[in-house]
């Protein structure tokens, strides 16, 4: 029991040094480089578990594999529509609405889209936003 509280505080620490919204398999290569005998089944199972806890975010983003995120504060992400490079973005949490259609609310998850600073350049569109509206 102690070995598994052990390799949860690693993996828990491992994501929150990653600033990237790593899928479970980006966790996995960089906490095998650091510590070989942590076992891929493992990594994916205590990133479940950590999320299911609330202690990490999973992002279910639109199209693509789930991110994680060791940032739990609400914030809200921007996700590039071309390599899917994920960056947290501030937002600020809307009022509960007043009909919610009989759904009992657990979460809301705010995600915007669009270019990465990489893909703008290569893509050609680095002129400021303002110059462009
Ligand atoms: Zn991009
Ligand atoms: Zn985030």
């Amino acid at each position: 029991m102690a070995r598994n509280t052990l390799q949860k505080e690693i993996i828990h620490q491992m994501l929150c040094e990653m600033h990237n919204h790593p899928t479970a398999a980006m966790v996995y290569d960089r906490v095998h480089q650091a510590h070989p005998t942590i076992s891929r089944s493992t990594v994916y199972r205590v990133l479940a578990q950590m999320a299911e806890e609330g202690i990490i975010l999973r992002l279910g983003l639109a199209g693509s594999d789930s991110r994680y995120d060791g940032k739990t504060s609400p914030h809200g992400h921007v996700r590039c529509r071309v390599c899917g490079a994920v960056a947290d973005v501030s937002w600020t949490p809307m009022a509960e609405p007043a009909d919610t259609a009989g759904f009992l609310l657990e979460d809301c998850a705010v995600e915007y889209r669009g270019l990465c600073p990489a893909c703008r350049q290569a893509a050609g569109e680095d002129r400021p936003a303002e110059r462009r509206l």
